[in-house]
């Protein structure tokens, strides 16, 4: 269920620091290659010319790819898929194939694809994806959860049931296009006659004309919603990673599947714990004594808190290493560790009585209690700078 993106960086093959003339020349050549109607039935061209388009929907914007930089998935604005749902094209989330077609082929010689390049207007076509992010503690997110998130989606209009038509009104089929709606030119060029195909300029593209448009929805077939989705969230998921959940973006064009609803992930920083990767990591004081001597100290974990065995003569720095108390590994078995790394604290601000202790204790290992060395030499300075 859980869904590890690619870094939008990758999927274009570029470097971090690609400038807009470089992610453009990347995504061209990409979006060629894989182009639907180039891989007609091809199931995995098409997802990488959905990935291909969305990486580069995302880096052109300088707004977004520098959110994105920052953020990564999460940081990208929750909605920016959504725009496409109520115009444009249905399926590649507000993608406008017109521009794309017309830098592939600059516009002309279009003809030898035998038309098809236009045609999934009107056939079914996938909606568009949604995005929302969810933000979780450290806990939630290693153990997983399952968290309510409210997205805005477009659903089918259920006084028409999606067909833009007002009840009891069917819609025409375009007679221009007989429903293709696309039409062939026929154009003298200086090479001779070429057939071009364009959008159908009766229907303009849907191939079907409404004459009663609905009016709960004005003839489109959807309405813009508010819904609650139930999130399954997986254990082990992590900061700046993505949940994809089926069918819950926006609906389908034309009888197509709806789209899906990308969750983002954002976790929020632990008081104490650190994470990295399916590992944890804790600084924890203890004191002089607890160093010297030894003994268990309680400290903070996944598990809440925990007993933790420090040996005697600890020093400062010294990490010890608690098997399987980190995160649980995604889609895996086990967890990580928890590694807690022990500082020392020296006590401040020590009154008489612990001084006096101090000093008897530094006596008992041989050594002269620097402190009182120290006071004879401020004292005799003192001594001397009088006499002067
Ligand atoms: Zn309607
Ligand atoms: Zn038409």
């Amino acid at each position: 269920m859980a869904e590890n993106k690619r870094d939008y960086y990758e999927v274009l093959g570029v470097k971090k620091n690609a400038t807009d003339e470089e992610l453009k020349k990347a995504y061209r050549k990409l979006a060629k290659q894989n182009h639907p109607d180039l891989n007609p039935g091809d199931k995995a061209a098409e997802a990488r010319f959905k990935e291909i388009n969305e990486a580069y929907e995302v880096l052109s914007d300088k707004d977004k790819r520098a959110k994105y930089d920052q953020f990564g998935f999460a940081g990208v604005d929750p909605n920016f898929g959504a725009g496409g749902a109520g115009g444009g094209f249905g399926g590649f989330g507000g993608f406008d194939m017109g521009d794309l077609f017309g830098s592939f082929f600059g516009g002309s010689g279009f003809g030898g694809f035998g038309g098809g390049g236009g045609a999934s207007r009107t056939g079914p076509a996938k909606g568009s994806t949604v995005r929302t992010s969810l933000t979780l503690t450290l806990e939630e997110a290693a153990f997983g959860c399952e968290k309510d998130v409210n997205i805005q989606h477009v659903e089918a209009c259920d006084v028409c049931g999606g067909t833009g038509c007002e009840p009891g009104t069917t819609a025409e089929i375009c007679p221009e296009c007989h429903g293709s709606g696309q039409v062939r030119v026929q154009q003298r060029t200086v090479f001779g006659t070429m057939s071009t195909s364009t959008v159908c300029p009766n229907c303009r593209g849907e191939g079907k004309i409404i004459h009663q448009k609905c009016k709960a929805c004005g003839g489109s077939g959807g309405v813009r919603r508010q819904k609650k989705v139930h999130i399954k969230v997986p254990a082990g998921i992590d900061n700046g990673q993505a949940i994809s959940v089926r069918g819950q973006g926006d609906m389908g064009r034309n009888g197509g599947p709806a789209g899906d609803l990308i969750v983002g992930i954002n976790v929020m920083p632990h008081a104490r714990l650190r994470r990295e990767g399916s590992h944890i990591y804790l600084d924890q004081a203890v004191s002089v004594y607890q160093a010297a001597m030894g003994g268990e100290i309680e400290i903070p974990s996944l598990d809440g808190k925990i007993k933790c065995k420090v040996e005697p003569g600890t020093q400062p720095g010294t990490t010890l290493r608690l098997r399987g108390k980190g995160v649980p590994v995604l889609n895996g078995r086990g967890r990580g560790d928890q590694y807690v790394t022990i500082r020392v604290e020296i006590p401040r601000n020590l009154n008489e009585a612990q001084k006096e202790a101090l000093r008897k204790f530094a006596e008992t290992m041989g050594e002269v209690p620097p402190s009182a060395s120290e006071e004879g030499e401020s004292k005799s300075v003192f001594h001397r700078r009088k006499k002067k």
